[in-house]
Protein backbone atom coordinates (compact mmCIF):
# COMPACT_ATOMS: atom_id res chain seq x y z
CA UNK A 1 0.00 0.00 0.00
CA UNK A 2 2.49 2.40 1.18
CA UNK A 3 4.99 1.41 -2.30
CA UNK A 4 1.95 3.27 -3.95
CA UNK A 5 3.23 6.44 -2.70
CA UNK A 6 4.21 8.87 -5.85
CA UNK A 7 6.10 11.09 -3.58
CA UNK A 8 8.81 7.95 -3.47
CA UNK A 9 8.68 8.35 -7.79
CA UNK A 10 11.66 11.20 -8.53
CA UNK A 11 11.36 10.42 -11.75
CA UNK A 12 7.37 11.26 -11.74
CA UNK A 13 7.89 14.38 -10.43
CA UNK A 14 10.57 15.65 -12.74
CA UNK A 15 8.27 14.55 -16.07
CA UNK A 16 5.66 15.93 -14.63
CA UNK A 17 7.18 19.43 -13.96
CA UNK A 18 8.86 19.04 -17.39
CA UNK A 19 5.38 18.85 -19.12
CA UNK A 20 4.25 22.00 -17.84
CA UNK A 21 4.88 25.42 -18.76
CA UNK A 22 7.75 27.43 -17.32
CA UNK A 23 7.64 31.10 -15.68
CA UNK A 24 10.93 32.27 -14.71
CA UNK A 25 10.35 34.42 -12.07
CA UNK A 26 8.68 31.21 -9.99
CA UNK A 27 11.03 28.40 -11.42
CA UNK A 28 14.36 28.85 -9.68
CA UNK A 29 15.87 25.96 -12.02
CA UNK A 30 15.48 27.60 -14.86
CA UNK A 31 17.80 30.53 -14.26
CA UNK A 32 20.68 28.36 -14.00
CA UNK A 33 20.73 27.80 -17.57
CA UNK A 34 21.23 31.51 -17.50
CA UNK A 35 24.04 31.39 -15.97
CA UNK A 36 26.50 31.75 -18.49
CA UNK A 37 25.00 35.13 -19.19
CA UNK A 38 25.30 36.62 -15.81
CA UNK A 39 25.94 39.93 -15.66
CA UNK A 40 28.81 41.88 -14.26
CA UNK A 41 26.69 42.88 -11.27
CA UNK A 42 25.13 39.74 -10.53
CA UNK A 43 28.73 38.63 -10.27
CA UNK A 44 30.13 41.13 -7.77
CA UNK A 45 26.83 40.35 -5.97
CA UNK A 46 28.46 36.47 -5.89
CA UNK A 47 31.63 37.49 -4.13
CA UNK A 48 30.00 39.57 -1.45
CA UNK A 49 28.27 36.33 -0.77
CA UNK A 50 31.76 34.51 -1.15
CA UNK A 51 33.55 36.67 1.40
CA UNK A 52 30.97 37.47 3.29
CA UNK A 53 31.57 37.38 6.90
CA UNK A 54 28.87 35.17 8.93
CA UNK A 55 26.55 31.99 7.77
CA UNK A 56 25.37 31.44 4.25
CA UNK A 57 22.72 28.78 5.37
CA UNK A 58 20.57 31.76 7.01
CA UNK A 59 17.46 29.52 7.12
CA UNK A 60 17.51 26.11 9.09
CA UNK A 61 14.47 25.94 11.15
CA UNK A 62 16.19 23.12 13.20
CA UNK A 63 19.17 25.37 14.40
CA UNK A 64 17.95 26.16 17.80
CA UNK A 65 16.61 22.76 19.10
CA UNK A 66 18.22 21.08 21.89
CA UNK A 67 18.10 17.54 20.42
CA UNK A 68 18.61 16.06 23.91
CA UNK A 69 15.51 17.11 25.12
CA UNK A 70 12.89 16.44 22.31
CA UNK A 71 10.31 13.49 21.08
CA UNK A 72 9.06 13.31 18.03
CA UNK A 73 5.32 13.52 19.11
CA UNK A 74 2.88 12.42 16.22
CA UNK A 75 -0.35 15.16 15.56
CA UNK A 76 -3.38 15.68 13.77
CA UNK A 77 -4.30 19.16 13.37
CA UNK A 78 -7.45 18.31 10.99
CA UNK A 79 -10.35 16.06 11.63
CA UNK A 80 -14.33 15.94 11.12
CA UNK A 81 -16.98 14.24 13.73
CA UNK A 82 -21.04 14.17 12.89
CA UNK A 83 -20.48 17.87 14.34
CA UNK A 84 -19.87 18.61 10.66
CA UNK A 85 -19.21 16.33 7.87
CA UNK A 86 -17.23 13.26 9.24
CA UNK A 87 -18.82 9.86 10.39
CA UNK A 88 -17.70 9.30 13.67
CA UNK A 89 -18.81 10.62 17.00
CA UNK A 90 -16.17 12.67 18.67
CA UNK A 91 -15.38 10.57 21.63
CA UNK A 92 -14.76 7.79 19.16
CA UNK A 93 -12.61 10.15 17.15
CA UNK A 94 -10.42 10.73 20.17
CA UNK A 95 -10.32 7.65 21.12
CA UNK A 96 -9.34 6.34 17.66
CA UNK A 97 -6.23 8.81 17.60
CA UNK A 98 -5.35 7.95 21.20
CA UNK A 99 -5.21 4.18 20.25
CA UNK A 100 -3.56 4.80 17.12
CA UNK A 101 -0.59 5.99 19.31
CA UNK A 102 -1.07 9.97 18.28
CA UNK A 103 0.03 12.39 21.19
CA UNK A 104 -1.79 15.48 19.67
CA UNK A 105 -4.98 15.96 18.44
CA UNK A 106 -7.68 19.22 17.15
CA UNK A 107 -11.28 18.20 15.97
CA UNK A 108 -11.95 20.88 13.44
CA UNK A 109 -15.18 20.43 12.05
CA UNK A 110 -16.17 23.49 9.40
CA UNK A 111 -17.30 26.14 11.04
CA UNK A 112 -20.39 26.35 8.82
CA UNK A 113 -21.32 22.81 8.10
CA UNK A 114 -23.54 20.44 9.78
CA UNK A 115 -24.43 16.90 9.04
CA UNK A 116 -26.98 17.14 5.95
CA UNK A 117 -25.81 13.20 4.99
CA UNK A 118 -29.08 11.98 3.47
CA UNK A 119 -30.47 9.26 5.21
CA UNK A 120 -29.05 9.83 8.20
CA UNK A 121 -30.49 10.97 11.67
CA UNK A 122 -30.39 15.03 12.01
CA UNK A 123 -27.38 15.27 14.06
CA UNK A 124 -28.29 18.99 14.93
CA UNK A 125 -30.11 17.86 17.56
CA UNK A 126 -28.34 16.07 19.28
CA UNK A 127 -25.33 18.14 19.06
CA UNK A 128 -26.63 21.65 18.94
CA UNK A 129 -30.00 23.24 20.00
CA UNK A 130 -32.29 23.62 17.55
CA UNK A 131 -32.61 27.04 18.07
CA UNK A 132 -29.06 27.91 18.08
CA UNK A 133 -28.12 25.91 14.76
CA UNK A 134 -28.09 29.46 12.86
CA UNK A 135 -26.47 31.42 14.81
CA UNK A 136 -23.53 29.38 16.40
CA UNK A 137 -21.05 27.72 14.60
CA UNK A 138 -19.80 24.17 14.60
CA UNK A 139 -16.72 25.46 15.76
CA UNK A 140 -18.44 26.10 19.56
CA UNK A 141 -19.70 22.69 19.93
CA UNK A 142 -16.50 20.66 19.53
CA UNK A 143 -15.26 21.76 22.72
CA UNK A 144 -14.25 20.67 25.55
CA UNK A 145 -13.84 17.13 25.09
CA UNK A 146 -15.28 16.67 28.69
CA UNK A 147 -18.53 16.62 26.31
CA UNK A 148 -17.45 13.34 24.82
CA UNK A 149 -15.31 11.36 26.73
CA UNK A 150 -14.83 10.58 30.14
CA UNK A 151 -11.26 11.49 31.03
CA UNK A 152 -10.82 14.50 32.88
CA UNK A 153 -8.18 17.02 31.41
CA UNK A 154 -4.99 17.57 34.56
CA UNK A 155 -4.42 21.21 32.52
CA UNK A 156 -6.34 23.34 30.20
CA UNK A 157 -4.61 26.43 28.80
CA UNK A 158 -6.13 29.43 28.46
CA UNK A 159 -5.66 32.44 25.94
CA UNK A 160 -7.62 35.99 25.59
CA UNK A 161 -9.79 33.76 28.36
CA UNK A 162 -10.89 31.25 25.82
CA UNK A 163 -9.16 27.61 27.03
CA UNK A 164 -7.31 26.94 23.59
CA UNK A 165 -6.13 23.55 24.72
CA UNK A 166 -5.96 20.55 27.59
CA UNK A 167 -3.90 17.52 28.34
CA UNK A 168 -5.49 14.59 28.56
CA UNK A 169 -3.19 11.93 30.92
CA UNK A 170 -5.25 9.12 30.43
CA UNK A 171 -5.61 9.38 26.69
CA UNK A 172 -3.07 7.00 24.95
CA UNK A 173 0.27 5.70 26.35
CA UNK A 174 1.50 9.34 27.31
CA UNK A 175 -1.47 11.28 27.11
CA UNK A 176 -2.77 13.27 24.42
CA UNK A 177 -2.66 17.03 24.09
CA UNK A 178 -6.35 18.60 22.68
CA UNK A 179 -5.82 21.32 20.64
CA UNK A 180 -9.22 23.41 20.31
CA UNK A 181 -9.99 24.66 16.57
CA UNK A 182 -11.70 24.73 13.48
CA UNK A 183 -11.66 24.31 9.62
CA UNK A 184 -12.53 27.75 8.62
CA UNK A 185 -14.69 26.90 5.72
CA UNK A 186 -16.02 30.49 4.29
CA UNK A 187 -13.53 30.52 1.38
CA UNK A 188 -9.99 28.58 0.71
CA UNK A 189 -10.25 26.39 3.91
CA UNK A 190 -8.20 27.35 6.68
CA UNK A 191 -7.19 24.84 9.61
CA UNK A 192 -7.69 27.34 12.76
CA UNK A 193 -6.19 25.88 16.12
CA UNK A 194 -5.81 26.93 19.43
CA UNK A 195 -8.71 29.42 19.68
CA UNK A 196 -12.67 29.47 19.26
CA UNK A 197 -13.04 31.34 15.68
CA UNK A 198 -15.81 30.05 13.60
CA UNK A 199 -18.51 31.61 12.14
CA UNK A 200 -22.17 29.60 11.20
CA UNK A 201 -22.44 31.36 7.51
CA UNK A 202 -20.59 31.56 4.84
CA UNK A 203 -20.00 35.15 4.43
CA UNK A 204 -16.44 35.60 6.08
CA UNK A 205 -13.42 37.02 3.90
CA UNK A 206 -10.30 35.98 4.58
CA UNK A 207 -9.31 38.59 6.52
CA UNK A 208 -11.88 38.23 8.44
CA UNK A 209 -11.10 35.28 9.32
CA UNK A 210 -7.28 34.96 10.13
CA UNK A 211 -7.51 38.61 11.66
CA UNK A 212 -10.29 36.77 14.35
CA UNK A 213 -7.46 34.26 14.77
CA UNK A 214 -4.69 36.62 15.37
CA UNK A 215 -6.39 38.74 17.26
CA UNK A 216 -7.25 35.48 19.53
CA UNK A 217 -3.83 34.32 19.71
CA UNK A 218 -4.49 31.07 17.94
CA UNK A 219 -2.20 29.43 14.73
CA UNK A 220 -3.37 28.71 10.79
CA UNK A 221 -2.55 26.95 8.04
CA UNK A 222 -4.21 26.20 4.67
CA UNK A 223 -6.09 23.43 4.37
CA UNK A 224 -5.46 21.28 1.22
CA UNK A 225 -4.56 24.16 -0.70
CA UNK A 226 -3.72 22.37 -3.72
CA UNK A 227 -7.12 21.65 -4.02
CA UNK A 228 -8.00 24.80 -5.86
CA UNK A 229 -4.70 25.13 -7.87
CA UNK A 230 -5.10 23.89 -11.63
CA UNK A 231 -6.08 20.26 -12.05
CA UNK A 232 -6.86 20.23 -8.21
CA UNK A 233 -10.32 18.69 -7.24
CA UNK A 234 -11.86 22.11 -6.58
CA UNK A 235 -10.51 24.47 -8.81
CA UNK A 236 -13.35 26.03 -9.97
CA UNK A 237 -15.20 26.43 -5.71
CA UNK A 238 -13.59 29.51 -4.87
CA UNK A 239 -11.60 30.90 -7.63
CA UNK A 240 -12.18 31.26 -11.56
CA UNK A 241 -9.82 29.66 -13.22
CA UNK A 242 -6.74 30.07 -10.88
CA UNK A 243 -3.59 29.67 -12.36
CA UNK A 244 -0.56 28.33 -10.28
CA UNK A 245 1.05 31.78 -10.19
CA UNK A 246 -1.75 33.66 -8.68
CA UNK A 247 -2.38 30.73 -6.10
CA UNK A 248 1.38 30.95 -5.26
CA UNK A 249 0.25 34.99 -4.72
CA UNK A 250 -3.00 34.09 -2.72
CA UNK A 251 -1.78 31.91 0.01
CA UNK A 252 1.41 33.53 0.27
CA UNK A 253 0.03 36.65 0.48
CA UNK A 254 -1.67 35.76 3.60
CA UNK A 255 1.35 33.83 5.32
CA UNK A 256 2.83 36.87 5.02
CA UNK A 257 -0.06 39.14 6.21
CA UNK A 258 -0.60 36.98 9.30
CA UNK A 259 2.02 36.42 11.76
CA UNK A 260 -0.55 33.37 12.95
CA UNK A 261 -0.80 32.09 9.33
CA UNK A 262 2.12 29.66 9.00
CA UNK A 263 1.89 27.51 5.87
CA UNK A 264 0.00 25.18 4.47
CA UNK A 265 -1.43 21.47 5.16
CA UNK A 266 0.30 19.33 3.06
CA UNK A 267 -1.00 15.60 1.71
CA UNK A 268 2.22 13.14 1.92
CA UNK A 269 0.00 10.90 -0.54
CA UNK A 270 -3.12 11.08 -2.55
CA UNK A 271 -6.36 11.58 -0.80
CA UNK A 272 -9.75 13.20 -1.47
CA UNK A 273 -8.94 14.01 -5.13
CA UNK A 274 -5.40 15.78 -3.78
CA UNK A 275 -2.39 14.94 -4.88
CA UNK A 276 0.84 14.69 -2.91
CA UNK A 277 3.12 16.22 -6.30
CA UNK A 278 0.73 19.54 -6.41
CA UNK A 279 1.69 19.71 -2.84
CA UNK A 280 5.41 19.48 -3.22
CA UNK A 281 5.51 21.81 -6.18
CA UNK A 282 3.22 24.71 -4.00
CA UNK A 283 5.75 24.03 -1.21
CA UNK A 284 8.52 24.89 -3.61
CA UNK A 285 7.06 27.55 -5.28
CA UNK A 286 6.12 29.03 -2.19
CA UNK A 287 9.38 28.72 -0.77
CA UNK A 288 10.85 30.34 -3.81
CA UNK A 289 8.87 33.08 -3.88
CA UNK A 290 9.07 34.34 0.15
CA UNK A 291 11.55 32.19 1.99
CA UNK A 292 14.16 34.92 1.88
CA UNK A 293 12.20 37.23 3.43
CA UNK A 294 9.46 35.21 5.16
CA UNK A 295 9.35 31.51 6.99
CA UNK A 296 6.72 29.14 5.68
CA UNK A 297 6.34 25.59 6.93
CA UNK A 298 4.50 23.06 5.56
CA UNK A 299 2.07 21.09 8.77
CA UNK A 300 0.84 17.39 7.90
CA UNK A 301 -2.89 16.13 8.96
CA UNK A 302 -5.11 13.42 7.28
CA UNK A 303 -8.66 15.49 7.05
CA UNK A 304 -10.06 12.40 8.88
CA UNK A 305 -13.97 12.02 7.46
CA UNK A 306 -14.49 8.49 8.58
CA UNK A 307 -14.23 6.24 11.29
CA UNK A 308 -10.79 4.99 11.16
CA UNK A 309 -7.66 6.22 11.37
CA UNK A 310 -5.67 5.22 8.28
CA UNK A 311 -2.53 3.14 7.84
CA UNK A 312 -0.56 5.70 6.25
CA UNK A 313 -2.58 8.87 7.79
CA UNK A 314 -0.92 12.13 6.76
CA UNK A 315 0.79 13.32 10.35
CA UNK A 316 3.14 16.18 11.61
CA UNK A 317 6.07 15.20 13.79
CA UNK A 318 6.23 17.83 16.26
CA UNK A 319 9.92 18.03 18.29
CA UNK A 320 9.14 19.18 21.45
CA UNK A 321 10.24 19.02 25.13
CA UNK A 322 6.84 18.26 26.36
CA UNK A 323 2.80 17.89 25.80
CA UNK A 324 2.43 21.30 26.41
CA UNK A 325 0.36 24.23 24.77
CA UNK A 326 3.86 26.02 25.29
CA UNK A 327 5.87 23.55 23.44
CA UNK A 328 3.26 22.83 20.55
CA UNK A 329 3.12 26.19 19.59
CA UNK A 330 6.58 26.83 19.66
CA UNK A 331 7.29 23.94 17.82
CA UNK A 332 4.79 24.91 15.10
CA UNK A 333 5.74 28.24 14.57
CA UNK A 334 9.29 27.93 14.28
CA UNK A 335 9.13 24.81 12.02
CA UNK A 336 10.28 21.91 14.17
CA UNK A 337 8.26 19.77 12.80
CA UNK A 338 8.59 16.83 9.33
CA UNK A 339 5.58 15.46 7.53
CA UNK A 340 5.15 12.18 6.96
CA UNK A 341 2.36 9.21 7.34
CA UNK A 342 1.43 7.05 10.04
CA UNK A 343 3.65 4.46 10.00
CA UNK A 344 4.82 0.97 11.66
CA UNK A 345 8.54 2.42 12.43
CA UNK A 346 9.78 6.36 11.78
CA UNK A 347 13.09 7.92 11.59
CA UNK A 348 14.65 9.63 14.56
CA UNK A 349 15.66 12.38 14.47
CA UNK A 350 19.00 12.92 16.72
CA UNK A 351 20.45 16.55 15.33
CA UNK A 352 21.36 18.68 11.93
CA UNK A 353 24.72 20.20 12.41
CA UNK A 354 25.66 22.92 9.56
CA UNK A 355 29.35 23.57 9.46
CA UNK A 356 29.94 26.87 7.71
CA UNK A 357 33.60 25.72 7.22
CA UNK A 358 33.22 22.98 5.49
CA UNK A 359 29.63 24.27 3.78
CA UNK A 360 28.34 21.15 4.71
CA UNK A 361 24.46 20.09 6.42
CA UNK A 362 24.57 16.97 8.51
CA UNK A 363 21.75 14.99 9.47
CA UNK A 364 21.91 12.72 12.21
CA UNK A 365 19.12 10.47 11.20
CA UNK A 366 18.53 6.70 12.42
CA UNK A 367 16.35 4.74 10.58
CA UNK A 368 15.72 5.79 7.15
CA UNK A 369 16.08 3.95 3.71
CA UNK A 370 17.56 7.33 2.09
CA UNK A 371 17.57 10.79 2.44
CA UNK A 372 16.99 12.99 -0.98
CA UNK A 373 18.00 16.14 -1.25
CA UNK A 374 15.93 18.91 -2.94
CA UNK A 375 17.00 22.06 -4.46
CA UNK A 376 14.59 24.58 -5.45
CA UNK A 377 11.90 21.60 -6.30
CA UNK A 378 14.25 19.30 -8.08
CA UNK A 379 16.10 15.91 -6.70
CA UNK A 380 19.83 16.94 -5.99
CA UNK A 381 21.82 14.85 -3.73
CA UNK A 382 21.59 11.90 -2.01
CA UNK A 383 22.70 11.10 2.08
CA UNK A 384 23.21 12.14 4.51
CA UNK A 385 25.72 15.61 4.25
CA UNK A 386 24.31 17.91 2.05
CA UNK A 387 27.89 19.69 0.66
CA UNK A 388 26.42 23.42 0.14
CA UNK A 389 29.74 24.92 -1.26
CA UNK A 390 28.71 25.20 -5.00
CA UNK A 391 25.02 26.33 -3.68
CA UNK A 392 23.64 29.90 -3.62
CA UNK A 393 20.73 31.70 -3.63
CA UNK A 394 18.93 28.29 -3.24
CA UNK A 395 16.04 26.78 -1.11
CA UNK A 396 16.97 23.38 -0.56
CA UNK A 397 14.88 20.77 1.83
CA UNK A 398 15.26 16.76 2.06
CA UNK A 399 13.05 13.52 2.28
CA UNK A 400 13.75 10.50 3.95
CA UNK A 401 12.01 7.29 2.60
CA UNK A 402 11.58 4.46 4.98
CA UNK A 403 9.74 1.42 3.59
CA UNK A 404 7.58 2.98 1.04
CA UNK A 405 7.04 6.28 2.62
CA UNK A 406 8.42 9.87 2.42
CA UNK A 407 8.82 12.02 5.63
CA UNK A 408 9.42 15.86 4.12
CA UNK A 409 11.64 18.42 6.49
CA UNK A 410 11.29 22.02 6.40
CA UNK A 411 13.01 24.09 3.66
CA UNK A 412 16.65 25.62 4.73
CA UNK A 413 17.64 28.95 2.53
CA UNK A 414 21.36 29.43 1.35
CA UNK A 415 22.15 32.76 0.12
ZN1 LIG B 1 -11.48 21.34 3.89
ZN1 LIG C 1 -11.51 19.15 6.46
Amino acid sequence: MKNSIPASHPDTTRNTRAGRPTNPGLRPWASFELAATVTAAVLAVSTVYAGAEGPRVVKNPYSDIEWGEVKAYRANFHSHTVISDGRAEPGELIHLYADAGYHILALSDHDNGYNHREGERDLRETYIHRDDRDRVPTSETTWPWTRWIDEKPTKIWVYGGIESSAFYPDLGEEGMLAVRGAELSSSPHISSLFNRCGWPDHDRTDDDRLSCVEKHGGLAFWAHPTHYVPGGPWEDRFFDEQTWEEAVEFFGHYIVKYDSMLGFEMNVHDVHGGRVDRDRELFDRLLERYYREHDIFIEGSDDNHGTRVAEDATLTLVLASELTEDAVRHALKNGHTFVGPRAESYPRFNGIEVDDDAQTISLDIDNHDKIRWIRDGRDHATGSVLDYSEIEDAMVRFEIDLDGATFYSQGFYIR
